[in-house]
């Protein structure tokens, strides 16, 4: 009795993604053909629809039906009783079975293999361990049937070894459910075995009962297989039981069913099936290798391409490496150049402060002890000129005066310049009437106009604001060079100030000043260069008192206004220089410092102390206060200076600064601590910068600068006499 296990349409579909679906389901419909034709007995149709299916699950990698096929090739085999081959099939059909880990397809392999061992009379036991093993699986699928006929065939197994009881065992369970079933192939096998059991037992009846209920079922049963089975087993029940006669009617029963299944062709037929069917695992085994090599290789191209990269980076890493050290190297050398450098900057730039610190205080000194002898040499041709009249027409008084005159312009030139270039000027902020200032300009350059016979005139607009904000110094600087220029170069013309207002807003207003003149004027290729510093167009010897930097300097402050300058000129006709500056302004009258009318000072006689240790200089200034008709007393020294205000009482003082053992601030600063306000104004030849806070300090009331212009000396002493009286 033989129950094999083949497969149940459609209840795997298992794929892995690897896997073809189309291929998978042609491998499965190959399958249920050959197993139909397997059922036939059909054998060779059978094996060559397994084998096709195998191929095909071999090159789709489709396990699951790998494990069917081996199971079907497996079992065509075992019929022919190749248990060899039986066995290599199975056993591969279990591999792939436990790969895809299939319980029930377990089952039926486990199942076929102990059949191959019980048919084959290989070895009863160890069929009896794998239908055990089988058991355990069909009782975990819980599939009935299955668990049926394995049982069945392990009570068989047991009755074959003699054991009824072991054998009894495992068909006891089955009563009811045999009963019940409509499976025809169960029911003749459970009877076959129950009489088996009884014929062991020498329960003779029941066992031919049994046969005979076996032989009745078989009778309906399609397949001729089962009866011959129970025909032959009931033959041997008689035989064994001695009904000689009972037993050789049933072999014969049994032989008529016989079928020559292992016929010459069919074996020849399926070795060579089994042959193609080895070569072609072996050839899908070859295959695979090939595609385990391929993909080796691939990997050990990867990883080569890999290793490439990998040494291709590490290169990189150690050129970077390398570039960084040398890099690092380089920023190290070049700081310590750096280093090395800006310590040499440094020592140069603090030469160069020292060098800028000897420089100012080079020009200070020279300012100063060239000013001096200055004032003494122009203070004392002036007045050698003003008192003979008869050596007015001396041409090397004239020349003594003139280059007495270019010097100081010359030394106060180059002093400015140097102030400029050095950015030392910062503009004050003072409130100021530009008209009275430009009356002031008009009055100290009549002289001069007067010289060539030229008319100066001075026009204002109506719209300029009554106080202007501003540097009116560094203002009146530039427009005094202007006229000195216009006055200069013209002969017998006319000269003119226009000052216009361009726009007034609520804080600001736009003054533009046009200095005018008819005189030779500027060629157009000199226009340009005449702001360069020491140019002189056709200047011949001696012609005209100047230095070539006026234009130069007068640029710079206008552009410290925050102006530009320009000019128009035609050669013979004459030439207009203009400028505009922004000032803010106040549109109230200024407070009249000077309340006493200038005709009453005038009369009176002020009384001066000229405190000076020169005597050029105080010959010069005496000089000077005489032609006024003022009174003066000269002090030699500051102690003497000190003496005298203590008996005596002055008008206004006239101090000098550098004077040895008592300077000038000290004797101020002594004057005040007495009690005495006497005015003081000091005469120095320093810059006015340099000494105009510290004069303030020590009680100074104002500083005028040698040489100086006497109209401007009187009109501080006026003013600052008014002052001190009201
Ligand atoms: P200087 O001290 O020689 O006047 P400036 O810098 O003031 O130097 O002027 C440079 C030159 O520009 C003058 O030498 C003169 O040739 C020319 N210049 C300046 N102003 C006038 C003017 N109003 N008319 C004609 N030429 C002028």
């Amino acid at each position: 009795m033989r129950i094999l296990f083949l497969f149940i349409i459609g209840i795997f579909s298992i794929f892995s993604h690897s896997q073809n679906k189309e291929d998978s389901a042609k491998a499965e419909l190959l399958l249920n053909e050959a197993a139909s034709f397997y059922k036939k007995q059909n054998y060779i149709k059978a094996l060559n629809l397994s084998k096709e299916a195998l191929s095909l699950s071999l090159n789709n990698n489709d396990e699951y039906h790998l494990a069917l096929s081996y199971n079907l090739i497996g079992s065509i085999y075992g019929d022919f009783s190749q248990s060899d081959r039986a066995l290599n099939f199975y056993t591969k059909g279990l591999a792939y079975a436990n790969k895809v880990d299939n319980d029930t397809l377990r089952l039926w392999l486990n199942s076929n293999i102990g059949g191959v061992y019980y048919y084959n009379n290989i070895d009863i036991k160890e069929s009896i361990r794998f239908y055990d093993k089988s058991l355990e699986l069909a009782e975990k699928v819980k599939d009935s049937l299955q668990i049926t006929f394995i049982r069945l065939n392990i009570a068989n197994a047991y009755f074959e070894l003699e054991n009824p009881d072991s054998g009894m065992a495992y068909i006891k369970p089955l009563s009811s459910y045999i009963e019940k079933s409509e499976n025809l192939e169960s029911k003749i096998t459970y009877h076959d075995l129950l009489a088996k059991y009884y014929s062991l037992k020498g329960v003779n009846k029941k066992a031919e009962e049994n046969f005979l209920k076996a032989i009745g079922f078989a009778k309906t049963f399609e397949s001729p297989y089962q009866l011959q089975d129970v025909y032959q087993n009931f033959a041997n029940h008689y035989l064994n039981s001695g009904n000689l006669i009972e037993g050789k009617r049933y072999s014969k029963l049994a032989k008529a069913f016989e079928v020559d299944v292992a016929s010459e062709d069919k074996l020849d037929t399926i070795d060579k099936v089994a042959t193609q069917i080895e070569l072609d695992e072996y050839r899908f085994q070859f295959e695979r290798i090939e595609i385990k090599n391929e993909l080796q290789n691939q990997k050990i191209r990867e990883s080569r391409i890999l290793i490439i990269g990998f040494c291709v980076i590490l290169i990189i890493l150690l050129v970077l490496i390398y570039s960084l050290y040398r890099n690092k190297k380089l920023v190290k050398k070049n700081n310590s150049a750096l280093f090395l450098k800006n310590k040499e900057l440094l020592a140069a730039k603090n030469t160069a402060e020292e060098h800028s610190v000897l420089k100012s205080q080079f020009i200070s000194t020279v300012s100063h002890e060239l000013r001096t002898p200055l004032y003494g040499v122009v203070g004392l041709s002036n007045i050698i000129l003003e008192e003979n009249k008869d050596l007015v027409n001396q041409e090397n008084l004239h020349s003594l005066h003139f280059s007495a005159q270019y010097l100081l312009a010359l030394v106060n030139d180059l002093l400015d310049i140097n102030k400029v270039e050095e950015n030392k000027i910062i503009l004050k902020k003072n409130h100021f009437d530009l008209r009275k200032e430009l009356a002031i300009i008009n009055n100290s350059m009549t002289f001069m106009a007067n010289t060539n016979g030229n008319q100066l005139s001075v026009c204002v607009d109506e719209e300029l604001p009554e106080q202007l904000v501003g540097d009116e110094l560094r203002l009146s600087q530039i427009i005094i060079n202007l006229i000195s220029n216009a006055l200069k170069f013209t002969k017998n013309g006319k000269v003119s100030i226009e000052v216009k207002v361009l726009e007034k807003k609520s804080e600001k207003c736009t003054v533009e000043f046009a200095i005018s003149d008819t005189g030779l004027g500027i060629k157009r290729e000199d226009q340009e260069r005449i702001f360069d510093k020491f140019v002189q167009i056709e200047r011949k010897q001696g012609d005209y008192l100047g230095t070539g930097l006026g234009l130069p300097i007068v640029k710079k402050l206008v552009e410290l206004f925050n102006g530009t300058i320009s000019l128009e000129s035609e050669e013979n006709k004459g030439t207009t220089f203009k400028f505009a500056i922004e000032f803010e302004y106040l549109d109230t009258k200024p407070v009249e410092i000077n309340s006493t009318p200038k005709e009453k000072r005038m009369k009176k006689e002020l009384h001066i102390l000229v405190v000076e240790d020169n005597k050029i200089n105080q010959i010069v200034t005496k000089k000077i206060i005489q032609r006024k008709n003022y009174p003066c007393t000269i002090a030699e020294s500051g102690h003497e200076a000190i003496e005298l205000l203590k008996t005596n009482v002055f008008d206004v003082i006239l101090m000098d600064i550098s004077m040895p053992i008592l300077d000038g601030y000290e004797t101020s600063k002594i004057i005040r601590e007495l009690g005495i306000e006497t005015p003081i104004i000091a005469l120095t030849a320093f810059e006015r910068g340099e000494v105009e806070a510290k004069a303030k300090e020590h009680g100074i009331s104002d500083v005028i600068i040698k040489p100086f212009n006497p109209e401007i000396l009187f009109e501080t002493i006026e003013k600052l006499f008014a002052k001190s009286v009201s």
